[in-house]
């Protein structure tokens, strides 16, 4: 069972693992070359984690499992992430 939100979502979860602030963070998708904010991405949750896909092809961005005391995270399909150092 799984749940789609919008990638809000997963900026929760993205928040524990990154001590700067997610909604300033854009991700660079591999499959398209779109750029988008973490918030305009689609985050699937479900029990063994979360996976944030790219709006326009559906590219696997981000994976993030959870379990026994710490993260595993697969950025493989985030070609750049631009995190803005403005407040
Ligand atoms: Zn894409």
């Amino acid at each position: 069972m799984e749940n789609k939100l919008d990638g809000n979502a997963a900026a929760g979860i993205m928040q524990q693992i990154f001590a700067f602030e997610m909604t300033r963070v854009q991700a660079t998708c591999t499959g398209c070359g779109a750029t988008n904010p973490i918030g305009a991405t689609a985050a699937y949750m479900h029990g063994m984690g979360t996976v944030v896909r790219c709006p326009f092809c559906d590219t696997a961005l981000i994976r993030i499992a959870h379990g026994k005391g710490r993260y595993w995270l697969d950025l493989r399909g985030v070609r750049v992430l631009q995190i803005s150092a403005e407040e």
